[in-house]
């Protein structure tokens, strides 16, 4: 039903005809007053890469499957988050469901290294534990969030790569597809674009979730393909814990998108939790300062979704635009993607 869903949108028959659903309003998430005790019973937010949307020339009909397919998976986070499941178990739902999504750089629809495979990274955390789970370098398991949670429950590590990951992951029954499965027209045609011009050209992206339950836990979660013409081999900041993705229930849980090389450096996500715990910031703070001040002043380009212990969300990105979306218990919700000032 799903995938259906996702394909007449894609295929332009389906307009969005959801409230909430905008692409350049002001967001409620970033104009409401953070609060400083558990305020909300639940709250998720998603992201589906930031980048350069500015030159993207996005159709309307393009635009408008992105939002769909950011508000199906915001829809499933919700009522599940509604009926008690836990935040790890939600974030790999919500991470697994954008993943089969060929609209994003995750899963289906990921972005080619320069010899012309796909090799996808992901990672889990979860608040409560600090446990987490990594893989990084898979091409042939169809969902990696699936393979990362499975590092974390079953195995006596943190990150498993290439051969021994793939072979974990079958060990744990999780589905293999040919790496032609992640292939898209899309994919294939940016590919030969970006190898013709010896440029990537803001072709990256990532997709990420960040989930507080209504136990009061918090989990984050991060799929991708990586940056396009990479490196075979290269790994970015997603699957790193304390680079792209990080929870802890003392201060936040976070997911990354961006170039990776410049997350890895500036720690990003441990960072915007180092930031609550010694500096004593708030959740808006801290992701400001670590995202349009310590990114910016590097060089790196991209953005963060992450969620506070009370339920405070925010997107915060330093690029044109972040696909991302937001929803809580008291009935707040939107989907975006460009700059909303
Ligand atoms: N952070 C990802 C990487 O460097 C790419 C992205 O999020 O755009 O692999």
């Amino acid at each position: 039903m799903q995938k259906a869903f996702l394909q007449a949108a894609l295929s332009g028959l389906l307009l969005l005809a959801i409230p909430g659903c905008r692409t350049s309003e002001p967001e409620e998430s970033e104009t409401t007053p953070e609060k400083t005790e558990r305020h909300f019973e639940w709250s998720v937010v998603i992201h589906g890469g930031a980048g350069d949307f500015a030159n993207a020339n996005y159709t309307q009909s393009e635009e408008e499957a992105y939002l769909f397919a950011l508000q199906t998976a915001l829809d499933t986070a919700v009522v599940n988050l509604e009926t008690g499941q836990s935040a790890v178990d939600v974030a790999e739902k919500v991470v697994a469901m954008l993943e089969d999504c060929p609209l994003f750089n995750a899963g289906r629809g990921a972005v080619f290294t320069s010899d012309g495979t796909i090799e996808l990274d992901a990672s889990i955390m979860e608040g409560r534990t600090l446990k987490a789970g990594a893989v990084t370098g898979l091409r042939s398991i169809k969902n990696p969030i699936m393979a990362a949670r499975a590092v974390m429950d079953s195995s006596r590590h943190v990150m498993l790569s290439g051969e021994g990951a793939l072979t974990f992951a079958k060990s744990q029954g999780l589905q293999e597809v040919d790496n032609t499965y992640f292939r898209t027209q899309r994919s294939v045609e940016a590919y030969f674009k970006a190898k013709e011009k010896k440029a990537a050209e803001g072709k990256m992206g990532t997709v990420g979730c960040v989930v507080l339950d209504k136990n009061g836990d918090l989990a984050a979660a991060s799929s991708t393909g990586g940056m396009m013409l990479k490196e075979y081999g290269r790994i970015g900041d997603s699957p790193i814990i304390g680079a792209g993705t990080y929870a802890d229930n003392k201060t936040c849980a976070v997911s990354c998108t961006g170039h990776g090389e410049f997350f890895i450096r500036a720690a990003v996500a441990h960072e915007i939790s180092a930031c609550m715990e010694h500096g004593g910031m708030t959740l808006k703070e801290a992701a400001q300062y670590v995202v349009q001040n310590k990114l910016v002043e590097m060089g790196g380009a991209g953005g963060i979704i992450a969620v506070d212990g009370h339920g405070n969300s925010v997107m915060e990105f330093n690029t044109p635009g972040m696909f991302r979306g937001f929803a809580r218990s008291d009935s707040t919700s939107g989907v975006f993607m460009y700059k909303t000032e």
